[in-house]
């Protein structure tokens, strides 16, 4: 393949052949005037938001040649790093130590009386997180990525310019990349609600709760319940509906609504929390509603009141996207403030893109790295057709036992081909891990096939091991691999991940 290099005193542009004279023309003139008038500071790719899609895409452009910068209001990593994925995985590694301590008596082990020091795990953890930061910002350093502390906001000045600090930047390409806090109510919806925290304060709580309620029924609320109640705090969830994870294939929901009951955590199905009070010894009293679901009267409630050291909002997640003054570039957003964007990252601006959790489509980290590379690649590589594939999209969430899932649900399956076409193949059994043990989980597994040729298009299971068992199959089935191919593959025995190959 034919490729051009652009070389200048600290840049070089390797572009495509696909990449017009024009278009590679104008990446080098853009480039070269780094400084212009009007104070704005210029560069060829300004990122707004240092998280883990806005550092992917800025990296991956610095490495093709392009003069980045990124714009970051608080800690480098974003999300992920300091209140997401990598604390809560810390977490959940501690909760899985605890599970296992309680079995060592069955695997002939007496290891006496153990403490456990909520105190030592969160200095570690935390220390962990700085590591990560510095890390973060030596990778920018190294880049030669500019790092620029603060919070950007749009002004036209004619073109469209971020403001932070009161100094001007700009660039032919801005992406942002600003991710999402946290939903919380209002005192407002429910009298005392901000005695209550959410995620990002549980990454702040100093001692191990005694007594917690968790208010919300999706992947957060299920994580930090798990983790919670397996260190020892006794744990509500209170969940306007019938069972967590709800949006999950039912197999899934209904057994990990059992699995946690099974562990001891409490569910307050059909249950609001009506209001929150601060007792004068630190305790919050929590005022619950339950629809009565055996009388047909919606009115006819039944009143509770919890008595906690910690209320937990996990309600859902909003855009960071209010306070960048998107209006003034005519970016659009939707209803519940997510950024509008094509296939290919574009918003509703030329020149202005974004990724990640702020466009509010498939909220994992793997997903905003992926678009922001992509986007790089289009950008300053003339990939033009780069972009990412929506579907298929493997996730797992960090219950007890872990879930892993990816593709169509039944539901959604039956939804797109007809009920006739979709077949489902189903396991639950108890792993062996479990065959000597008093504690009992269980492990499910589903295979959902369309078509003759049973086409595997939705994969679920919950159970010991599945967090790590899902990426070979989500390769798989991104291929396109049938019931057959399944069934083709030999067995690792023993393992529970056999259980995908000998299903009938
Ligand atoms: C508790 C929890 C657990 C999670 N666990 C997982 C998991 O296990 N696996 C997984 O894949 N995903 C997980 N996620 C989701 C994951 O963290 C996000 O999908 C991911 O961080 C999104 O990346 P992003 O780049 O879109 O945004 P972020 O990582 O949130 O980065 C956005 C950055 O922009 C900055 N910013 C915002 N506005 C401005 C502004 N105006 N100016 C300058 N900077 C600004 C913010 O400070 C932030 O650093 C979890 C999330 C939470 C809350």
């Amino acid at each position: 393949m034919l490729w051009i290099k652009i070389c200048r005193k600290s840049l070089s542009i390797t572009v495509n052949a696909t990449v017009t004279v024009a278009q590679s023309m104008s990446i080098h003139q853009v480039s070269c005037r780094r400084m212009t008038s009007d104070a704005a500071t210029r560069f060829d790719f300004l990122v707004i938001g240092g998280g883990s899609g806005g550092l992917a895409s800025a990296r991956r452009a610095a490495e093709l040649g392009a003069n980045a910068a990124v714009v970051e209001s608080h800690k480098l990593g974003g999300t992920c790093v300091n209140v997401g994925c990598v604390p809560k995985k810390v977490m959940w590694n501690t909760a899985i130590h605890a599970e296992i301590l309680h079995d060592h008596s069955d695997y002939g082990f007496d290891i006496g009386n153990f403490k456990f020091s909520w105190e030592i795990i969160k200095s570690k953890r935390d220390a962990y997180v700085s590591r990560l930061n510095h890390i973060y910002r030596n990778n920018l350093d190294k880049a030669k990525i500019e790092m620029i502390q603060g919070h950007a906001r749009f002004m036209e000045d004619p073109e469209p310019t971020v403001e932070v600090n009161g100094k001007k930047y700009t660039a032919p390409h801005i992406l942002i990349a600003t991710g999402g806090y946290p939903s919380m109510l209002s005192d407002n919806d429910v009298p005392g609600a901000n005695l209550g925290i959410n995620s990002d304060g549980f990454f702040e709580l100093e001692c191990l709760p005694k007594r917690s309620v968790i208010v919300g029924a999706g992947y957060i609320a299920v994580e930090m319940a798990g983790i919670l109640s397996t260190l020892g705090s006794k744990t509500s969830i209170i969940c306007r509906q019938t069972g967590v994870l709800r949006n999950f294939d039912n197999f899934i929901s209904t057994n990990c609504t059992k699995e946690l009951q099974n562990s001891g955590i409490e569910l307050w199905k059909n249950t609001q929390v009506m209001s929150v009070t601060k007792k004068d010894n630190g305790l919050l009293e929590v005022t619950l509603v339950t629809k009565d679901q055996e009388k047909k009267n919606d009115e006819e409630k039944i009143s509770t009141i919890l008595e906690v050291d910690c209320l937990l909002w996990a309600i859902g997640r909003q855009p960071n996207s209010a306070g960048l003054n998107l209006s003034q570039v005519s970016v659009d957003i939707d209803e519940k403030g997510f950024i509008i964007v094509d296939e290919f990252q574009n918003t509703t601006r030329k020149g202005i893109y974004a990724v990640g959790d702020v466009c509010g489509k498939a909220l994992l980290t793997p997903v905003a790295i992926a678009a922001g590379r992509k986007l790089a690649h289009r950008l300053f590589e003339g990939k033009k057709d780069a972009k990412i594939d929506y579907t298929n999209i493997p996730s797992v969430v960090f219950s007890h036992p872990p879930i892993g899932t990816v593709g169509l649900t039944e539901d959604e399956a039956i939804k797109s081909w007809g009920k006739e076409n979709v077949k489902s193949y189903k396991k639950s059994f108890t792993p062996m891990y479990h065959a000597i043990t008093t504690r009992k989980t269980q492990c499910i597994m589903k295979l959902v096939c369309v078509g003759k040729e049973e086409k595997v298009v939705g994969l679920h299971m919950q159970g010991i091991g599945c967090d790590e068992m899902l990426q070979g199959f989500s390769v798989a089935i991104k291929m396109g691999a049938t019931k057959a191919d399944f069934d083709n593959t030999i067995a690792i025995h023993p393992t529970s991940s056999e259980e995908f190959v000998t299903m009938r």
